[in-house]
Protein backbone atom coordinates (compact mmCIF):
# COMPACT_ATOMS: atom_id res chain seq x y z
CA UNK A 1 0.00 0.00 0.00
CA UNK A 2 1.53 3.58 -0.71
CA UNK A 3 2.41 5.43 1.85
CA UNK A 4 1.90 8.81 -0.13
CA UNK A 5 -0.29 9.32 -2.91
CA UNK A 6 -0.78 13.11 -4.47
CA UNK A 7 -3.86 12.88 -6.19
CA UNK A 8 -4.78 15.57 -9.03
CA UNK A 9 -2.81 18.23 -7.09
CA UNK A 10 -3.07 21.82 -8.99
CA UNK A 11 -1.40 25.15 -7.39
CA UNK A 12 -2.23 28.88 -9.03
CA UNK A 13 -0.49 31.32 -7.12
CA UNK A 14 -1.94 34.31 -6.12
CA UNK A 15 -0.06 35.69 -8.90
CA UNK A 16 -1.97 33.65 -11.29
CA UNK A 17 1.07 31.32 -12.24
CA UNK A 18 0.00 27.64 -12.47
CA UNK A 19 2.88 25.92 -10.94
CA UNK A 20 1.42 22.34 -11.09
CA UNK A 21 -1.17 21.45 -13.42
CA UNK A 22 -3.40 17.61 -11.79
CA UNK A 23 -0.41 16.19 -10.71
CA UNK A 24 -0.70 12.36 -9.53
CA UNK A 25 1.37 9.84 -8.21
CA UNK A 26 1.79 7.33 -5.89
CA UNK A 27 4.97 6.33 -3.81
CA UNK A 28 5.56 2.64 -1.76
CA UNK A 29 7.16 2.52 1.55
CA UNK A 30 10.88 2.05 0.94
CA UNK A 31 11.16 4.21 -1.87
CA UNK A 32 13.77 7.12 -2.87
CA UNK A 33 12.06 9.38 -5.21
CA UNK A 34 14.03 12.25 -6.92
CA UNK A 35 11.70 14.95 -7.86
CA UNK A 36 13.90 16.56 -10.78
CA UNK A 37 12.74 19.12 -13.05
CA UNK A 38 14.48 22.58 -14.91
CA UNK A 39 13.82 25.46 -12.26
CA UNK A 40 10.52 26.58 -12.43
CA UNK A 41 9.01 23.34 -12.89
CA UNK A 42 7.44 23.09 -9.90
CA UNK A 43 9.71 20.82 -7.63
CA UNK A 44 9.53 23.34 -4.73
CA UNK A 45 5.44 23.79 -5.19
CA UNK A 46 5.27 19.62 -4.87
CA UNK A 47 7.17 19.44 -1.85
CA UNK A 48 5.88 22.38 0.13
CA UNK A 49 2.38 20.85 -0.68
CA UNK A 50 3.55 17.05 0.59
CA UNK A 51 5.27 18.81 3.74
CA UNK A 52 1.75 20.39 4.70
CA UNK A 53 3.40 24.14 4.10
CA UNK A 54 1.10 25.41 1.87
CA UNK A 55 -1.79 23.96 0.53
CA UNK A 56 -2.61 23.28 -3.05
CA UNK A 57 -5.50 25.27 -5.00
CA UNK A 58 -7.29 21.67 -5.98
CA UNK A 59 -6.58 18.14 -5.53
CA UNK A 60 -5.10 15.93 -2.25
CA UNK A 61 -2.04 14.30 -0.71
CA UNK A 62 -3.12 11.69 1.53
CA UNK A 63 -0.37 9.88 3.73
CA UNK A 64 -0.69 6.39 5.02
CA UNK A 65 1.98 6.06 7.94
CA UNK A 66 -0.05 5.52 11.21
CA UNK A 67 1.41 7.23 14.10
CA UNK A 68 4.37 7.56 11.90
CA UNK A 69 5.78 11.12 10.99
CA UNK A 70 6.74 13.55 8.50
CA UNK A 71 10.11 15.47 8.11
CA UNK A 72 11.09 18.07 6.00
CA UNK A 73 13.70 20.64 4.88
CA UNK A 74 12.34 23.43 3.09
CA UNK A 75 14.63 25.00 0.38
CA UNK A 76 14.21 28.59 1.82
CA UNK A 77 15.91 27.86 5.51
CA UNK A 78 14.15 27.67 8.55
CA UNK A 79 17.72 28.45 10.58
CA UNK A 80 17.41 30.43 14.14
CA UNK A 81 20.36 33.04 13.56
CA UNK A 82 20.40 33.66 17.46
CA UNK A 83 20.97 29.99 18.42
CA UNK A 84 24.04 27.90 18.18
CA UNK A 85 24.24 24.90 14.98
CA UNK A 86 23.67 22.57 18.14
CA UNK A 87 20.32 24.20 19.27
CA UNK A 88 18.97 24.68 15.80
CA UNK A 89 18.99 21.06 15.73
CA UNK A 90 18.12 20.37 19.29
CA UNK A 91 15.07 22.35 18.84
CA UNK A 92 13.47 19.71 16.93
CA UNK A 93 14.94 16.70 18.47
CA UNK A 94 13.01 18.71 21.44
CA UNK A 95 9.70 18.90 19.71
CA UNK A 96 9.65 15.26 18.08
CA UNK A 97 10.84 13.73 21.42
CA UNK A 98 14.03 12.89 20.01
CA UNK A 99 16.97 11.74 22.61
CA UNK A 100 19.63 13.84 22.20
CA UNK A 101 22.31 10.63 21.11
CA UNK A 102 20.40 11.57 17.49
CA UNK A 103 21.88 15.20 17.75
CA UNK A 104 25.28 14.13 17.97
CA UNK A 105 24.62 11.63 15.36
CA UNK A 106 23.30 13.52 12.93
CA UNK A 107 26.11 16.22 14.14
CA UNK A 108 29.14 13.97 13.50
CA UNK A 109 27.04 12.74 9.96
CA UNK A 110 26.66 15.93 8.60
CA UNK A 111 30.51 17.18 9.91
CA UNK A 112 28.76 20.03 11.94
CA UNK A 113 30.45 18.63 15.44
CA UNK A 114 33.32 20.77 15.20
CA UNK A 115 31.15 23.80 14.57
CA UNK A 116 28.32 22.42 16.84
CA UNK A 117 28.68 25.61 19.62
CA UNK A 118 29.02 28.31 16.84
CA UNK A 119 25.91 30.75 16.37
CA UNK A 120 24.37 29.99 13.60
CA UNK A 121 24.89 33.81 11.99
CA UNK A 122 28.36 33.07 11.69
CA UNK A 123 28.84 29.96 10.31
CA UNK A 124 28.88 29.27 6.24
CA UNK A 125 26.62 28.64 3.64
CA UNK A 126 26.89 25.00 3.41
CA UNK A 127 27.31 24.14 6.89
CA UNK A 128 23.54 26.38 7.21
CA UNK A 129 22.92 23.85 4.63
CA UNK A 130 23.96 21.12 6.23
CA UNK A 131 22.24 22.43 9.66
CA UNK A 132 18.80 22.93 7.61
CA UNK A 133 19.13 19.27 6.45
CA UNK A 134 20.09 17.98 10.36
CA UNK A 135 16.64 19.31 11.56
CA UNK A 136 15.30 17.20 9.15
CA UNK A 137 17.18 14.03 9.62
CA UNK A 138 17.78 14.11 13.69
CA UNK A 139 13.97 12.53 13.83
CA UNK A 140 12.69 8.95 12.94
CA UNK A 141 10.25 9.55 10.30
CA UNK A 142 8.72 7.34 8.21
CA UNK A 143 8.23 10.04 5.04
CA UNK A 144 11.55 12.65 4.66
CA UNK A 145 10.66 15.39 2.33
CA UNK A 146 13.60 17.51 1.04
CA UNK A 147 14.30 20.32 -1.56
CA UNK A 148 17.65 19.91 -3.29
CA UNK A 149 19.34 18.74 -0.06
CA UNK A 150 22.42 18.34 -2.07
CA UNK A 151 22.49 21.93 -3.57
CA UNK A 152 25.32 24.05 -1.74
CA UNK A 153 27.39 21.19 -0.93
CA UNK A 154 30.69 19.82 -1.70
CA UNK A 155 30.37 16.59 -3.80
CA UNK A 156 31.47 14.66 -0.44
CA UNK A 157 28.94 16.11 1.97
CA UNK A 158 26.25 15.62 -0.91
CA UNK A 159 27.12 11.98 -1.00
CA UNK A 160 27.04 11.58 3.04
CA UNK A 161 23.64 12.93 2.79
CA UNK A 162 22.12 10.92 -0.32
CA UNK A 163 23.56 7.99 1.23
CA UNK A 164 22.04 8.84 4.66
CA UNK A 165 18.73 9.01 3.04
CA UNK A 166 19.30 5.43 1.04
CA UNK A 167 19.29 3.64 4.35
CA UNK A 168 16.65 5.61 5.68
CA UNK A 169 14.84 3.98 2.50
CA UNK A 170 16.22 0.86 2.78
CA UNK A 171 14.81 0.68 6.38
CA UNK A 172 11.65 1.21 5.06
CA UNK A 173 11.05 5.23 5.20
CA UNK A 174 9.40 6.66 1.96
CA UNK A 175 12.21 9.40 0.58
CA UNK A 176 11.39 12.66 -1.54
CA UNK A 177 14.39 14.42 -2.64
CA UNK A 178 14.16 17.06 -5.10
CA UNK A 179 17.37 18.35 -7.61
CA UNK A 180 17.73 20.32 -10.74
CA UNK A 181 20.50 17.94 -11.00
CA UNK A 182 19.61 14.11 -12.32
CA UNK A 183 23.23 12.91 -12.04
CA UNK A 184 23.45 14.44 -8.08
CA UNK A 185 20.30 11.83 -7.70
CA UNK A 186 20.36 9.05 -9.83
CA UNK A 187 23.26 6.86 -8.40
CA UNK A 188 21.04 6.41 -5.03
CA UNK A 189 17.11 7.51 -6.22
CA UNK A 190 15.40 4.32 -6.78
CA UNK A 191 12.33 5.95 -8.56
CA UNK A 192 11.71 9.29 -10.38
CA UNK A 193 9.46 11.88 -10.82
CA UNK A 194 10.26 14.26 -13.82
CA UNK A 195 8.58 17.09 -13.79
CA UNK A 196 7.98 20.00 -16.47
CA UNK A 197 6.16 23.50 -16.43
CA UNK A 198 3.96 21.71 -13.46
CA UNK A 199 3.09 18.61 -14.97
CA UNK A 200 4.42 15.19 -14.16
CA UNK A 201 5.96 14.06 -17.19
CA UNK A 202 7.25 10.81 -15.97
CA UNK A 203 7.20 8.61 -13.32
CA UNK A 204 9.33 5.04 -13.27
CA UNK A 205 11.98 3.35 -11.75
CA UNK A 206 15.08 5.08 -11.81
CA UNK A 207 16.45 1.94 -14.03
CA UNK A 208 14.27 2.35 -16.68
CA UNK A 209 15.15 6.43 -17.04
CA UNK A 210 19.01 5.49 -16.99
CA UNK A 211 18.06 3.20 -20.27
CA UNK A 212 16.13 5.43 -21.96
CA UNK A 213 18.37 7.88 -21.58
P1 LIG B 1 11.10 24.59 -9.00
O1 LIG B 1 11.24 24.21 -7.57
O2 LIG B 1 11.00 23.41 -9.92
O3 LIG B 1 12.15 25.55 -9.46
P2 LIG B 1 8.82 26.16 -8.11
O4 LIG B 1 7.81 25.25 -7.53
O5 LIG B 1 9.70 26.92 -7.21
O6 LIG B 1 9.69 25.33 -9.17
O7 LIG B 1 8.09 27.19 -9.06
C1 LIG B 1 7.11 26.81 -10.04
C2 LIG B 1 6.51 28.08 -10.63
O8 LIG B 1 5.74 28.76 -9.63
C3 LIG B 1 7.54 29.09 -11.12
O9 LIG B 1 6.99 29.74 -12.23
C4 LIG B 1 7.66 30.05 -9.94
O10 LIG B 1 8.07 31.31 -10.36
C5 LIG B 1 6.25 30.05 -9.41
N1 LIG B 1 6.19 30.31 -7.95
C6 LIG B 1 6.82 29.63 -6.98
N2 LIG B 1 6.51 30.10 -5.75
C7 LIG B 1 5.67 31.13 -5.97
C8 LIG B 1 4.96 32.05 -5.10
N3 LIG B 1 5.08 31.98 -3.78
N4 LIG B 1 4.17 32.96 -5.68
C9 LIG B 1 4.02 33.03 -7.02
N5 LIG B 1 4.64 32.20 -7.88
C10 LIG B 1 5.45 31.26 -7.37
P1 LIG C 1 19.46 20.11 -18.47
O1 LIG C 1 19.67 21.15 -19.50
O2 LIG C 1 19.54 20.62 -17.08
O3 LIG C 1 20.30 18.88 -18.73
P2 LIG C 1 17.21 18.41 -19.07
O4 LIG C 1 16.48 18.63 -20.33
O5 LIG C 1 18.17 17.29 -19.07
O6 LIG C 1 17.91 19.74 -18.63
O7 LIG C 1 16.08 18.18 -17.93
C1 LIG C 1 16.10 18.71 -16.61
C2 LIG C 1 16.22 17.64 -15.59
O8 LIG C 1 15.39 16.53 -15.89
C3 LIG C 1 17.62 17.11 -15.51
O9 LIG C 1 17.88 16.67 -14.19
C4 LIG C 1 17.56 15.95 -16.48
O10 LIG C 1 18.59 15.04 -16.27
C5 LIG C 1 16.18 15.40 -16.19
N1 LIG C 1 15.57 14.74 -17.36
C6 LIG C 1 15.56 15.14 -18.62
N2 LIG C 1 14.86 14.29 -19.40
C7 LIG C 1 14.39 13.32 -18.62
C8 LIG C 1 13.56 12.15 -18.82
N3 LIG C 1 13.10 11.78 -20.02
N4 LIG C 1 13.26 11.40 -17.75
C9 LIG C 1 13.72 11.75 -16.55
N5 LIG C 1 14.48 12.84 -16.28
C10 LIG C 1 14.83 13.62 -17.29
Amino acid sequence: MPSLTVDQITKRYRTGTEALSGVSFAVEPGTLLAVVGHNGAGKSTLLNIVSGLIRPTSGTVATDIGRGRLMWSPQRTMIDWSLTVRQNIELVARLTGTPSSSIDRVLELLDLDKVSSQQAEYISGGQLQRVQIGRALVADAAVYVLDEPTAGLDPAAGEVVMEYLRERAAAGATVLVSSHDLDAVERTASDLVLLDEGRLRAHLPIQEFVRRA
